[in-house]
């Protein structure tokens, strides 16, 4: 078989996706793909999947057929095909009978490059599929095949009958989901044993990584919004209850925010998404269900209010931040209560083990004390041992002190209180706390009551938290999450064992900012999202679809003066430069580069004359006079501009007025002057002159 090269593929990616380039392992996985060999692709959310079986289905004969778990993303990657003139439909049991026939109808007659599918409906098109020639299955979200995975999803394991039912057709598997455990189980469900695996890095070097305990959450949040005024931003919570009171908490504090959770309609809910997408209400306070195939570039920060899960759906939820590269800032929450409740979530599940495994992991990142990326990518089996400089480890390494009285002190109330009591009440019994969980129990009695009262509240907590790290303290969540004592503890209270905590950082420091891009500044970015948003309103689709803003920006920055330029800019295939080059070269245009940045008076006329024009040249295209333009130019040289005022009179010229400088008074004006060479230096080389010489 002939191999395919980039050579091959690269004018395809132009000309359907407008990109000049592939993204890391793209092209492998296409090459591999082309070849005829199943593959599993492990890319970052954000790294460019779907484009991989897109362009793929583009270069093959045939039908791709597409498994993907959600309506709402098969839609959207519908919409962005047609809209790159890519022939593609989707399949799904709410479409009208009729859109249903006309789909089969192009299914059967194998005019789509692409059909989309749920696993779910797959058996309505078993029999067509014998039929016709079908180029690829890709299966999207793959990792929704392993009980493993985080978002299992029984009717995906149908799918481990493709491959013996259609043995020369490429599987290619596709997920942001890269623990090895779900890796080896996509392969296994899938029947592709021979499969090439392409594990892009899950490295986001942009996005800032950042733990917090979660006491005075709201506080916090609104510390860290006050400078980032119209920055574009999601929360995570837990329940739809807190999206709700949290959304209201930064509308009362002036931010343009809204709710968004699975129990609004779905017009409310893509009401909500696109006021995002657009940027008209930037912020967004979700619960998990929200992000999920958004393709929005300018997500600024991401914070999660509740403890996620597991680290797969953290990292894809923080991964919605910074997609342009630029950085972002990715905030948790950490709180033992949010622990609790997961557990009892989980306890009803099915895959509990295993979720409590990963639960587990997630704990163990929020608690990390050294660096958090270190944690993340060998989480996802990078093996990274340099610290990565922007997470608050990094930025702030923990300073260690002898905490071995400490440590005592609290195993020895979580003793004295027979390791029944859960953290808190341990807590306020160590701080000597009058409540009355406390005070009816009589802990007010025991001996370590109040042993602690000089270290705060969440202090205390962190410090017992490390101390569940280190081994030497566990909870017993069956039963009410009690507090208690491991082998070590043992060793603390009775073999005087030292211990190490890690002191407490008051302020982290704040992560560096970069100063605004150019695009941001000069409002053309913000005319063309405009013109973006009347278009995809008038064509009913989402306004990434149009453009994303990658494109708008490329836009801004390269002022594409007509088809050929506009052609060069990413996101712009041929589809879209027929469609949409007209009314964007015009917006642009109409944002001349004079309207763009008010250029002070006197820079114009620097500008000319670096073009070349003479003097008088300036003075007639100006309609100013050349003693004007001579004075402009000695303001920009005196604001430090690179021009030589030398050039404009000769060494014996400034002889002379050095000369009149000594015979006239001190104050003389430049009338003076030019009396005292009867009129023969004009006005505007005299005052040259004398600035050179004051100069
Ligand atoms: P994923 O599904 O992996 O999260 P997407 O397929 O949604 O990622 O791609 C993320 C973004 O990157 C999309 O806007 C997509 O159009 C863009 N993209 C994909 N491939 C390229 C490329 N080769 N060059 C530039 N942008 C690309
Ligand atoms: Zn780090």
């Amino acid at each position: 078989m002939k191999s395919t090269k980039a050579n091959d593929l690269l004018p395809l990616l132009k000309t359907h996706f407008g990109y000049d380039n592939f993204k890391p392992n793209q092209l492998a996985v296409i090459e591999d793909v082309m070849a005829k060999k199943d593959v599993l692709a492990i890319m970052p959310t954000g790294g460019g999947k779907s484009l991989c079986y897109q362009l793929t289905a583009l270069a093959l004969e045939g039908t791709a057929i597409v498994i993907s778990p959600l309506i709402a993303l098969m839609k959207d990657q519908v919409d962005v095909l047609k809209a790159n003139g890519i022939p593609a439909a989707y399949y799904n049991s709410s479409q009208t009978q009729e859109t249903q026939e006309t789909i089969f109808k192009q299914l059967k007659e194998g005019v789509l490059k692409l059909f989309y599918i749920a696993p779910e409906s797959l058996g309505f098109i078993k029999d067509v599929l014998e039929t016709i020639a079908v180029s690829i299955f890709a299966v999207d979200e793959a990792h929704c095949i392993s009980s493993w995975g985080h978002d299992f999803r029984p009717a995906y394991t149908q799918l481990g009958n493709l491959k013996e039912r259609f043995p020369s057709v490429p599987i290619i598997a596709l997920t942001a989901t890269a623990d090895k455990t779900t890796q080896e189980d996509i392969v296994g469900q899938l029947n592709i044993h021979q499969a090439e695996q392409h594990l892009a890095s899950f490295n986001r070097p942009n996005l800032f990584l950042e733990v917090k305990p979660a006491q005075d959450r709201i506080h916090h949040i609104l510390e860290f919004l006050e400078e980032r005024h119209n920055e574009s931003g999601i929360i995570y919570c837990l329940s739809r209850k807190s999206t709700e009171t949290i959304a209201a908490k930064l509308i009362a504090a002036g931010y343009k925010a809204q709710a968004y959770h699975a129990g609004m309609s779905a017009d409310e809910r893509n009401k909500a998404q696109e006021a995002f997408i657009t940027d008209e209400t930037p912020i967004v306070v979700a619960t998990i269900a929200f992000g999920m195939g958004i393709d929005k570039s300018n997500v600024r920060w991401v914070i999660h209010y509740n403890l996620p899960k597991n680290i797969e759906g953290y990292y894809q939820e923080i991964g919605r931040g910074g997609r342009d590269g630029l950085p972002a800032h990715a905030l948790l929450f950490y709180s033992f209560g949010d622990v609790a409740q997961l557990r009892r979530f989980i306890s009803s599940s099915e895959n509990a083990e295993v979720e409590y495994a990963k639960l587990e992991r997630m704990q163990q990142f929020a608690e990390a004390l050294s660096c958090r990326r270190i944690a993340l990518l060998n989480y996802f089996g990078e093996r990274v041992t340099q610290g990565c400089g922007n997470c608050d480890i990094c930025k702030q390494p923990p300073a260690y002190f002898d905490a071995t009285v400490l440590a005592q002190k609290i195993c020895s109330a979580v003793a004295r209180l027979r390791e029944r009591e859960p953290m808190g009440t341990v807590i306020d019994v160590l701080r000597g706390a009058q409540n009355a969980q406390v005070l009816e129990k009589g802990y007010q009695n025991i001996k370590t009551y109040g042993a602690v009262k000089d270290i705060s509240w969440q202090d205390l907590q962190q410090y017992v938290i490390q101390l569940l790290n280190q081994g030497i303290l566990h909870i017993n969540f069956k039963e009410g999450a009690r507090l208690g004592l491991t082998p070590l503890a043992k060793e603390v209270l009775y073999d005087k064992k030292e211990v190490q905590l890690a002191t407490l950082q008051k302020v982290a420091e704040k992560p560096k900012r970069e100063a605004k891009s150019r695009a941001t500044r000069t409002g053309l970015f913000e005319k063309l999202r405009v013109l973006r948003h009347e278009i995809a309103t008038a064509e009913g689709v989402p306004a990434y679809v149009i453009f994303g803003d990658a494109s708008l920006k490329d836009m801004e920055l390269k002022l594409p003066k007509n088809e050929t330029e506009f052609m060069q800019i990413s996101g712009v295939g041929q589809a879209k430069l027929e469609k949409y080059a007209t009314p964007f070269l015009k917006e642009i245009a109409a944002f001349s580069p004079s309207k763009k940045t008010k250029v002070a008076t006197h820079l114009k006329s620097l500008n000319l004359f670096k073009e070349g024009l003479s003097i008088s040249e300036i003075a007639e295209q100006r309609g100013i006079s050349e003693n004007t333009v001579y004075g402009h130019l000695v303001k920009a040289n005196a604001e430090g501009r690179s021009i030589d005022l030398h050039q404009f009179l000769t060494g014996e010229e400034l002889d002379s007025l050095a000369d009149a400088k000594e015979d006239l008074e001190d104050d003389a004006g430049l009338k003076a002057f030019f009396e005292y060479f009867e009129e023969k230096m004009p006005y505007w080389k005299i005052k040259i002159g004398l600035y050179l010489l004051d100069d």
